[in-house]
């Protein structure tokens, strides 16, 4: 879960690259950098926080040159720690690289421990400097042909901005797990993991980057080249769920209808005759419109959320445990009193905040609570750049519905169908990994579970 963006040639690319950033907040809260080249040397700046907390006006002026790339965390491998914030950047005897990675690498154990064995040094405790140090260890000496050569090597997900001295390069992974977008500013290109991004800097979107495809621009040109082509597709279908900007186009088709129709086939699956329809804020909210609309019952927003809980939230010492929680949704009490509701939910990851949620909901006066979720149970975790816990951190591994229903207090529960999730897709079904629904895992996962690079 992580978010990339990177633009040449542009006068203002740090400003734009802190601009691309900021919509793609939603896809890493960890930490956010930008490291540009002016043509002859790079600028760095990154930090642990939100993109405006990590950025002020002397940062961004600081970040000299025409290419730029950006990128916001939220870990997958690797801790929390700024030695881990992206864009990775390296010096090696002929080029500067800066890496920005969204996905994970599934066999980087092993090729850390190769190149560790040919005298490679790690820095950090992510997977994505196994591809700098693999760029840097190429045979070949052509960055067209070394590029594709480090690459080549990689097995897992990657969507990959990268600046080789003053070329910028966007790669998405042979079977295409995360997103990757083109498009075009005036005379400059820009990728970014969304089309939210171009939305606001003001980009023509232009296409998706193929899986399996790399681009490399310089200052007059583009080309691109696809050394791989599979018959099969790795599309993440969570981006669909719950990862993407309702407002972005992801692997082409937009995800809030997607979302809406999600929540339509809910509805036909699983109807409830009830007083109010109401999401739970922000993730829930589209599939809740669907919802709601599909049975014609009035669609209530019958919790209201708190933006602006950043890292630096300070809790008082004698919090009570869901005090986070309750700082983020506060219920509407008198759309919720004496009413039969039902809270739509895009998913349950460990069932906690589900629990808290039902709890407020009652408290705040709801007759009856009635749990829909906008897809099916989530029972085997991601390898390939989502954060979900081990299989028995996730409730629905362990547990069945009925078992979920009562430990999160609701009157009942029912979650989608794979088959109804698959239904309301815009893309045929065979385009997605659906791995985290069905333990079905394109590409094998690695013999040790998370965190697998040495901490
Ligand atoms: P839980 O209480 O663990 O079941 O959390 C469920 C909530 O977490 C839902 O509202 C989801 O929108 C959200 N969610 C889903 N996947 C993730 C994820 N990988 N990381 C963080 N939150 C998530």
């Amino acid at each position: 879960m992580c978010g990339i963006f990177g633009i040449y040639p542009h006068k203002e690319a740090a400003k734009i690259t802190y601009l691309g950033l900021y919509a793609l907040q939603h896809r890493g809260e960890e930490s956010a950098g930008i490291v540009t080249h002016n043509g002859s040397k790079p600028h760095i700046h990154k930090a642990l926080g939100l993109v405006s907390e990590v950025f002020d006006k002397k940062a961004i002026s600081s970040l000299k040159g025409d290419l730029a790339i950006g990128h916001v965390r939220y870990s997958t491998t690797g801790s929390s720690t700024l030695k881990n914030a992206q864009p990775f950047y390296v010096k090696t005897k002929n080029c500067h690289i800066a890496i920005a990675h969204n996905g994970n690498i599934v066999n980087a154990f092993q090729l850390q421990r190769q190149l560790e064995d040919k005298g490679a040094l790690f820095q950090t405790t992510m997977d994505s400097e196994v591809i700098a140090h693999l760029i840097a260890h190429s045979p070949k000496r052509d960055y067209q042909e070394a590029i594709p050569w480090a690459l080549a090597q990689l097995k897992g997900a990657y969507s990959l901005v990268l600046m080789f001295n003053n070329i910028l390069i966007g790669s998405r992974d042979p079977l295409g797990f995360r997103p990757l977008c083109l498009g075009k500013l005036g005379a400059a290109y820009v990728l970014a993991s969304e089309t939210c991004v171009f939305d606001l800097i003001g980009a023509q979107y232009v296409r998706d980057i193929l899986p399996g495809e790399t681009v490399f621009i310089q200052k007059d040109k583009i080309d691109s080249i696809r050394p791989v082509i599979k018959k099969d597709c790795g599309f993440c279908i969570f981006e669909y769920i719950y990862f993407a900007r309702p407002d972005s186009n992801i692997f082409e088709e937009n995800v809030y209808q997607t979302r809406k129709k999600l929540g339509q086939q809910l509805a036909r699956e699983f109807p409830v005759k009830a007083d109010i329809v109401m999401p739970v804020p922000d993730s829930g909210t589209c599939a809740a419109l669907g919802y709601a609309q599909h049975l014609g019952i009035s669609y209530e927003m019958g919790m209201m959320r708190n933006h602006y809980i950043g890292r630096t939230f300070i809790q008082p010492d004698q919090a009570q445990r869901d005090f986070r929680v309750k700082v983020k949704l506060n219920p509407v009490k008198p759309i919720l009193k004496d009413k039969k509701v039902v809270v739509i939910e895009d998913s349950i990851v460990r069932g906690t905040t589900s629990k808290v949620r039902i709890k407020t909901i009652r408290e705040a006066g709801a007759k009856e609570v009635h749990m829909r979720v906008s897809c099916p149970p989530l029972i085997s975790p991601c390898f390939y750049g989502i954060d979900f816990p081990t299989k028995k951190e996730l409730i629905a591994a362990k547990h069945s519905i009925d078992w979920i229903r009562d430990f999160i207090g609701a009157d009942s529960l029912e979650y989608l169908s794979k088959e109804g999730m698959l239904e309301a897709m815009p893309l045929p079904k065979d385009k997605f990994c659906t791995a985290c629904f069905d333990g079905k895992y394109l590409i094998e996962p690695p013999k040790k579970i998370s965190k697998y690079i040495l901490e």
